[in-house]
């Protein structure tokens, strides 16, 4: 990517691997995908601070580091096939387009849905579908998938995502209360039915609203 903005996302690079951020693909996707393109035009000096920034409809578009250290926590390799809940601005779904073979991410507001799609279309991500719909579902039909991130507040780890997870798929999310929550993996076994949950990091995310999540304001 030949921008303005090149420097601006190796110095990014540089403080997310001082706190921690290894894994390679993951650092290159940070380094070439063009976050300013992401962010409401007035916030666009900001998009290399690694800090979350607002988007329209009271949304929010995550930390990079916190978005770098669920990436990374899927373990991708290129070949899988991921489900992200919740597209918002469409920044991590880039980012995942760039580590995984195909990308389906599912956003509950319409606009924020068909902004996410324009752009990450016009910048020629071309194996990511952006769905309307409700992500604390899943999303059956292209199922299952390797890895599955939620970039929302779930008050417990929602029933659909977990079974449409592949044998050693892992599913990563924050769960608790609305102020605060524990990014959370979650990795199906192997072979058997079950699964093991293990608690990353406290973190704040808006709230995971739909059927398997909070119940949304309207209803
Ligand atoms: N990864 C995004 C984060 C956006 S904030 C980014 O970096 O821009 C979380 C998003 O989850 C919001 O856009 C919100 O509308 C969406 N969301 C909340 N509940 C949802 C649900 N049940 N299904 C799909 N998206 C949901």
């Amino acid at each position: 990517m030949t921008d303005g903005y090149a420097g601006y996302r190796s110095k990014l690079v540089e403080a997310l691997q001082l706190k921690g951020i290894h894994d390679m693909a993951v650092l290159r996707a940070i380094a070439t995908v063009p976050r300013h393109r992401f962010v409401p035009e007035q916030l666009q000096g900001r998009a290399y601070d690694d800090a979350a920034l607002p988007l329209s409809q009271g949304q929010t578009i995550s930390q990079p580091y916190v978005q770098a250290r669920s990436c990374e926590l899927l373990e991708l390799t290129g070949r899988e096939r991921v489900l992200e809940v919740g597209t918002g601005s469409g920044y991590q779904t880039a980012l995942l387009s760039m580590l995984a073979e195909t990308v389906f991410s599912v956003e509950r507001l319409p606009e924020l849905a068909r902004g996410a799609h324009e752009v990450l279309r016009s910048l020629g991500y071309d194996n990511v579908t952006v769905l309307h719909g409700d992500g604390t579902m899943g999303w059956k039909p292209n199922g299952p998938y390797d890895g599955i991130v939620v970039a929302a507040a779930a008050p417990t780890v929602p029933a659909p995502l977990v079974e449409q997870l592949t044998p050693g798929g892992r599913l990563v999310i924050p769960i608790g209360p609305p102020d605060v929550q524990v990014l959370t993996l979650v990795r199906r076994d192997d072979s058997e039915r079950g699964f093991t949950e293990t608690p990353i990091a406290d973190v704040r995310f808006v709230p995971l609203l739909g059927e398997f999540g909070h119940t949304p304001p309207e209803s």
